[in-house]
C-alpha cells in the first residue's frame, strides 16, 4: 500500500500566538478509514484545514497523492473532498445546481450520471430541485457530503459529520462511508462519538494539545491498552475488602454487593481461577460473574487524561 497522505513536522501557530499544532508526522494509506480523535480544541480542525489548504501551516510539509500541497495546490486540492463541521451553503440555490457547481469548481467536466448516483446514494434525488432553505438540517448535511463528493475525490475528510444528526442519518452516513471506502476512497474522519470510530476505523490517531500522541491500528490498540474487568456479584454484601484479598486488584462496588477485579487480558494467567479459589477458601459465596472489556472510549479517556502514563502505555 502507498501513502495517500504524508505529513512531516507540521506545526501551526496562529497569529494570536496560540500554538495549535506541535510537530505532527503522519502517513495515511490509500483505502483506509482513519479516525482522528481528540478533545475539544486539540487541533483536529486545524490539521484538516492545513491539509485542505484552508489554513497555512507554520512549518513542515504535507504531501497528498505524492504532491506537495503548497507547490501543487490545484492537483492536491482536486484529490481532496472536505465535509466541514459548519454547514455553509447558499440557501437560495437548488440542490442539484450546488452539487454540479462544486464539481465544476475543480475543472471536472459535467457528468450528470455521476451526480445522479451521488444524489441517489444520499437519498437526495427526490429533493434535487428543492432550494437548500427548504431542507431539514440533516438533509443539508447530506448536501454538504454530496458537494464534497461531486469531483470524485480520492481522499475524503469528514469533520464531525454526525454531530447533531439523528440516529437514522448517522447510520446512513456510515453505510455510505463504508461504500466509498469499498470503491477505493480513503476516509479521514473526526468524531466525538468514539463508538463510531470503534465501529468504523481501521486506524486511530489520538491528538491532544496539538500533539499526535498515538497512531495505531484499532484492533491492536484495543488489544494492547484494553483491560478486562470481572464483576463478582456476592451472595452477601461486604463492608470492606477482606485482608486476605489485599494482594489482588479487587475493589468493592455497588455498595458492597459486588467485587470488581481488573486483569490483563493479554497475560498468560488472568488470575481468575485463583481468585475464585481464594473466595471459596474464605467462605465468600457469589451468585453471578460478568466480564467486561474496555471500549475505545475507555482507552481514549485514559490516554487523554493521564498524560504521564502515555508513553508507557503506548510502548
Ligand atoms: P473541536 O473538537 O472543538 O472542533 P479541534 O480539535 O478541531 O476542536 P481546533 O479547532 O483545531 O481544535 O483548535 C485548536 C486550537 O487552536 C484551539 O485552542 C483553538 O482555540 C485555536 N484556534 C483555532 N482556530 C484559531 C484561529 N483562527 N486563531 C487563533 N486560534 C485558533
Amino acid at each position: 500500500m502507498t501513502a495517500i497522505l504524508s505529513l512531516r513536522g507540521v506545526t501551526k501557530q496562529y497569529a494570536s500566538g496560540h500554538k495549535a499544532l506541535g510537530s505532527v508526522d503522519l502517513d495515511v494509506e490509500e483505502g483506509e478509514i482513519f479516525a482522528l480523535l481528540g478533545p475539544n480544541g486539540a487541533g483536529k480542525t486545524t490539521l484538516i484545514s492545513i491539509i485542505c489548504g484552508i489554513v497555512r501551516a507554520s512549518g513542515g510539509t504535507v504531501h497528498v497523492g505524492g504532491h506537495d500541497i503548497v507547490r501543487d495546490y490545484r492537483q492536491t486540492r482536486a484529490t481532496i473532498g472536505l465535509v466541514p463541521q459548519e454547514l455553509s451553503t447558499d440557501q437560495f440555490e437548488r440542490v442539484i445546481d450546488t452539487v454540479r457547481f462544486s464539481r465544476g469548481l475543480f475543472g471536472k467536466p459535467r457528468d450528470d450520471a455521476y451526480i445522479e448516483k451521488v444524489l441517489r446514494d444520499l437519498t437526495l434525488w427526490d429533493k434535487r430541485h428543492s432550494k437548500l432553505q427548504e431542507l431539514s438540517g440533516g438533509m443539508k448535511r447530506r448536501v454538504m457530503i454530496a458537494k464534497a463528493l461531486a469531483h470524485e475525490p480520492r481522499l475524503l475528510f469528514l469533520d464531525e459529520p454526525t454531530a447533531g444528526v439523528d440516529v437514522e442519518l448517522r447510520r446512513d452516513m456510515w453505510a455510505l462511508v463504508r461504500q466509498l471506502r469499498d470503491n477505493g476512497a480513503t476516509i479521514i474522519l473526526t468524531t466525538h462519538y468514539i463508538e463510531e470510530a470503534e465501529d468504523m476505523a481501521d486506524r486511530v490517531g489520538v491528538i491532544t494539545g496539538g500533539e499526535l500522541i498515538l497512531v495505531e491500528d484499532k484492533a491492536r490498540l484495543m488489544k494492547k491498552l484494553g483491560k478486562k474487568t470481572l464483576r463478582i456479584t456476592l451472595n452477601e454484601p461486604m463492608s470492606a475488602v477482606p485482608a486476605a484479598l489485599s494482594d489482588w486488584r479487587v475493589t468493592l462496588e455497588s455498595e458492597g454487593a459486588e467485587l470488581e477485579y481488573v486483569f490483563d487480558s493479554q497475560a498468560e494467567r488472568t488470575g481468575i481461577s485463583a481468585l475464585l479459589g481464594q473466595l471459596s477458601a474464605l467462605g465468600i459465596g457469589y451468585k453471578d460473574l460478568n466480564t467486561k472489556e474496555s471500549s475505545l472510549e475507555d482507552i481514549f479517556v485514559d490516554l487523554v487524561h493521564k498524560p504521564a502514563t502515555r508513553s508507557e502505555q503506548a510502548a
